[in-house]
């Protein structure tokens, strides 16, 4: 079978590998990829040496956001043939930490954690993976191809779910939130706003295009400029940085209303910045700010993350999905085009269901 593997860092490594078919282990799946959604850390990783392949192993097979149909599944798994299945990422770390052990894998606290695609073990970018059964989140047959988008909803599933228990503890509930960044992360955090009853500001820098209609088509408000004039006149009380470009991510913690939660989404490239800390020190003490980050998803967020799109507009969704490459060009997903939302790479299977 095909695979995409890279050894990480180098991207002339990157490429379509001929591998054996994987054994289903007790309690496995075996699925045959449809889709395979592209991100901004499959990059990191073919490009600058981000992530790293299983222990012993020089080639890591490539990809985490995944939509597979159900070829094989061991009695009890509750799963069945032909069902669609999304893949939870991470494993917990083999210690395991007090979160690992209760599941919250997401909050790993010793960084012995894998992830599938990502960090020591292989991911879902080949023509049959073994999905072991717990870590397997059914989908929703009715959104077909929209299934792809389980996985980057489950980050935000998770950012939202910690917003609100961190808001919880304010006197009044939050109303308005700033998202920044309107990729696919921070258009998914903006439905999930949308969904809560928010009033729901995203910025970026695209005057016109898909990224406004996207936002308008959500009840939402689109906004160019900069952070600090946009809080001033809206005075957001929950931020979601969704770009991890260091000058927003000082903005977001500057510029919001008393009482703000702030949640950082994004993985920012080293850079320096000349800034006044004593002055965003004090933004944060006075104001009561929470400024925290929030990675990754455990099974509850992905359960989360099914649910918010089942409820949301699917053809919304679906113009989420900007560009699909067939598995031999998978390459060509790396490149980010002017126009692209969420590239996926279609694989052989996705053309024999549909044909
Ligand atoms: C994935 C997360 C992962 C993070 C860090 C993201 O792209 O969606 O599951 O934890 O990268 O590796």
């Amino acid at each position: 079978m095909r695979a995409i593997t890279v050894v990480p860092g180098d991207p002339s490594s990157a490429g379509l590998s001929e591998l054996a078919e994987p054994q289903a282990g007790p309690g496995d799946l075996l699925v045959e990829p449809l889709l395979l959604g592209i991100c901004g850390t499959d990059r990191e990783i073919v490009n600058a040496g981000h992530g790293e392949a299983p222990e012993g192993e020089e080639r890591l097979v490539l990809g985490h956001e995944l939509l597979a149909r159900v070829r094989t599944a061991p009695d009890g798994s509750g799963a069945r043939e032909g069902d669609l299945v999304a893949g939870i990422v991470r494993r917990p770390d083999p210690e395991p930490c007090a979160c690992c052990a209760r599941g919250e894998w997401d909050m790993c606290r010793n960084g012995r954690y894998t992830e599938r695609g990502i960090k020591g073990r292989h991911g879902f970018g080949a023509e049959v993976v073994a999905l072991e059964s717990d870590f397997a989140i059914r989908v929703d047959p009715e959104l077909g191809d929209l299934g792809v988008l389980t996985e980057p909803a489950s980050i935000l599933a998770k950012a939202w779910e910690q917003i609100e228990r961190i808001g919880g503890r304010a006197c009044s509930e939050h109303r308005r939130a700033l998202i920044t960044g309107a990729g696919p992360i921070g258009l998914l955090a903006a439905l999930m706003g949308a969904q809560r009853g928010l009033e729901v500001h995203v910025l970026d820098r695209d005057e016109e295009g898909i990224k406004p209609e996207l936002v308008r088509d959500l009840g939402a408000a689109y906004q160019t400029g900069s952070v600090a004039e946009l809080a001033e006149r809206t005075e957001p009380d929950i931020v979601v940085e969704c770009t991890g470009v260091a000058q927003l991510v000082i903005d977001a913690m500057q510029h919001n209303a008393p009482g703000a939660v702030v949640c950082l989404t994004g993985v920012a490239a080293q850079r320096t910045l000349s800034i006044d800390v004593g002055a965003l020190n004090n933004e944060v003490v006075l104001e009561n700010d929470v400024v925290f980050g929030s990675v990754n998803a455990n099974a509850r967020h992905f359960e989360q993350a099914a649910e918010a799109l089942r409820k949301a507009d699917r053809a919304w969704l679906g113009r989420l999905i900007t560009r699909r490459v067939p598995l031999e060009s998978w390459r060509d997903a790396l490149d980010k085009r002017e126009e692209d939302i969420k590239t996926v790479v279609e694989f052989p299977a996705s053309a024999r269901r549909d044909g």
